[in-house]
């Protein structure tokens, strides 16, 4: 008999988690996997999935407003913010329950409850039993702070409060530069709340490239998002009005309904009992691994925000799959984290694959940056003033394509399938052999001849 109660318990059932079960049960594994709030993880139930939900609920005025200019004439609209929660609810519930189906078919036992490591081959749940296993996989996933502490911030509220507000907020403040605050002001003011965007910094969405940067800050003031940059927010204080007082490091106060943090999100490690397993975590609560998602206890396993990658679903997806790949399935598999093609579902969208033209400045010596700013042939009829933003960028040697930045209407549609092509290397020489299909907004990038004049 074996020592053990299963081959694998899985701690969290998201995005890697639930993948990295449902295979290593499909190569014959006995799989267990422990949930403590809902099958499916952030993505599905407080992440991607209802946030799309909602940017699409936010991009109808747009339409409208656009119609005219086409011969329609569309009567004045009206948003009803609880029919949006509630069938995106349903949506998400029905989602949950495949999620669950799918576990349930491949055999992969499901305990709803929290799990925690006793030993390197221990797990405990909070029913106060014990399991043992040959491996342990840790896809506990993050969670949103409500960071840095000030006076009041009890206030705030995060991603995961978002999406079942009462009310939508008529005014708003998002705190932060990333992709989720981005993100959801534009939301929000899509949808005709009063939006601040608060950032630290002097330009949104760090580590992007800094054309797509700049033109996106334009298009969102263009849009009425107030951005209010290199401030923070010092405190929050509830008025007699049940709104909220906040006050900015410049002495500013704000009247807003809600105040969304979205500054930052840690791993799930707190009280998990790696430390029993023998394990420590890094500075910012990360599982340290290998290229094979492995700890230093050879039999503890972690993929996916727990790890601090790269946060995004595709890549803890990825890594969950690998990892039963590899442990159950005799294929071991690293993932590529190198190349990651990615969105922002910012209104306009962002869609970006390789470096940006300072990280290619930096890394590849020499290089060539093609850039196209138009108003997509749509706009010219609606009368639309906002301008799609196109970025190739080459490297001289070989003349690969390591780098496509892209802002405009289906960024993202188009950057996953312009990223096969930078993926498999190709170079200018191909993209320009490429026939443009016309009239799109996609085909500048195949007829983009000339490269920006650079500046010494
Ligand atoms: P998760 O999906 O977070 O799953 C971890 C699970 O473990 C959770 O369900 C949690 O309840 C459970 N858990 C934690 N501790 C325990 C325990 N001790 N016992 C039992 N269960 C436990 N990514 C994209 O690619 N595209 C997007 O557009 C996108 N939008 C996002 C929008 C928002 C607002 C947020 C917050 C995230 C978004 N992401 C997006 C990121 C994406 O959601 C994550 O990268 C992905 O969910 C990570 O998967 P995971 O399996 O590591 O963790």
């Amino acid at each position: 008999m074996s020592a053990f109660d299963v081959d694998l318990f899985v701690i969290g059932g998201g995005s890697g988690g639930v993948r990295a079960a449902r295979v290593a049960a499909s190569y014959g594994a006995k799989v267990m996997l422990a949930e403590e709030y809902r099958l499916g993880g952030t993505c599905v139930i407080r992440g991607c999935v209802p946030k799309k939900l909602m940017v699409y609920a936010s991009r109808f005025p747009d339409e409208f407003a656009d119609a005219a200019g086409y011969g329609w004439s569309v009567p004045q609209a009206s948003f009803d913010w609880t029919t949006l929660i509630a069938n995106k609810d349903r949506e998400i519930a029905r989602l949950e329950g495949l999620y669950r189906a799918t576990l349930e078919n491949a055999g992969v036992v499901i305990a709803k409850v929290r799990a925690v490591i006793e030993d390197a081959h221990t797990v405990r749940l909070a029913t106060g039993e014990r399991v043992r296993a040959r491996f342990i996989l840790v896809a506990v996933g993050a969670y949103p702070t409500l960071e840095p502490r000030i006076p009041g911030g009890e206030h705030g509220i995060t991603s995961n409060e978002v999406f079942d507000l009462a009310r939508q907020p008529e005014r708003i403040l998002v705190v932060g530069g990333g992709y989720i605050a981005v993100e959801f002001a534009g939301i929000f003011a899509g949808l005709g709340s009063a939006v601040t965007l608060l950032h630290r910094g002097d330009k949104l969405l760090r580590g992007f490239d800094d054309d797509v940067r700049v033109a996106l800050a334009e298009a969102y003031a263009k849009r009425g998002v107030t951005l209010a940059l290199q401030r923070t927010l010092s405190g929050l204080e509830r008025r007699p009005d049940g709104a909220l007082d906040a006050v900015l490091s410049d002495g500013e106060t704000l009247i807003v309904d809600q105040v969304l943090v979205a500054t930052g999100r840690r791993p799930n490690t707190a009280g998990l009992g790696l430390d029993k397993a023998g394990l420590a975590v890094d500075e910012v609560g990360a599982i340290p691994v290998d290229g094979y998602s492995r700890t230093l206890t050879p039999s503890v396993y972690a993929v996916g925000d727990v790890t601090n990658r790269a946060n995004l679903t595709p890549i803890a997806i990825r890594e969950g799959h690998a990892f039963a790949d590899t442990v159950f399935g005799g294929k071991p598999t690293m993932v590529d984290h190198e190349l990651i093609p990615t969105a922002v579902f910012s209104t306009p969208e962002i869609g970006v694959i390789g470096h940006t033209e300072a990280a290619a400045r930096a890394l590849c010596g020499e290089i060539d940056v093609y850039k196209a700013q138009f108003r997509a042939l749509k706009a010219t009829l609606s009368g639309r003033d906002e301008r799609v933003l196109m970025k190739v960028i080459v490297e001289k040697a070989t003349d690969k394509v390591v780098g496509v930045h892209i802002m405009g209407p289906s960024a993202g549609e188009m950057i996953q399938l312009v990223g096969i092509a930078v993926m498999m290397g190709a170079t200018k020489a191909d993209f320009d052999r490429t026939v443009a299909v016309h009239p799109t907004a996609a085909e500048e990038l195949v007829t983009m001849r000339v490269p920006v004049p650079q500046t010494a």
